[in-house]
């Protein structure tokens, strides 16, 4: 696999309010998308995410952090209630809403997670490798992470 492409700028995002920026450096031209029945619940639909390496966040005291299950947490903004970030435990890997930021045009889609979870009413077109909820957990617990 070719490493994806990385912005040379560094992207800088916010809140709906304001309260919270995040800059992310060096960030992978590509969204994650999950479709898991907790992001829909989380966000109204799927989850898009994005990320990088060094990344900067203001306004911290406003940021609420919560353990959404025995694997991840998720943040979001106290004052506005602007979704922020999901981290996964066991790899301490953040990534970020799409949304906050203002990203280029020419962003791809690096491949849609629980696919199997997906309602009908929506559909995202762009052609990219598609897991369900089983496969993605089998490629975790082949990467050493165990559910139990
Ligand atoms: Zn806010
Ligand atoms: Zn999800």
């Amino acid at each position: 696999m070719t490493e994806p492409r990385r912005l040379a700028e560094p992207v800088k995002g916010r809140c709906l309010c304001g309260a919270v920026t995040i800059t992310v450096e060096a960030m992978l031209a590509e969204v994650d998308i999950c479709h898991c029945a907790m992001c829909q619940r989380w966000g109204g639909a799927f989850y898009a995410g994005v990320k990088g390496d060094a990344v900067t966040v203001t306004g911290e005291k406003a940021v609420t952090v919560y353990r959404s299950s025995q694997w991840a947490e998720r943040a979001f903004c106290g004052t506005c209630g602007s979704n922020l970030w999901y981290r996964f435990l066991p790899t301490g890997s953040r990534s970020f809403l799409a949304g906050l930021f203002d990203l280029p045009s020419d962003f791809g889609i690096e491949r849609q997670i629980f696919i199997d979870e997906k309602p009908d009413w929506y559909d995202i077109v762009q052609d990219s490798p598609k897991l369900t909820g089983p496969e993605v957990i089998a490629e975790a617990m082949a990467q050493g992470f165990s559910f139990d």
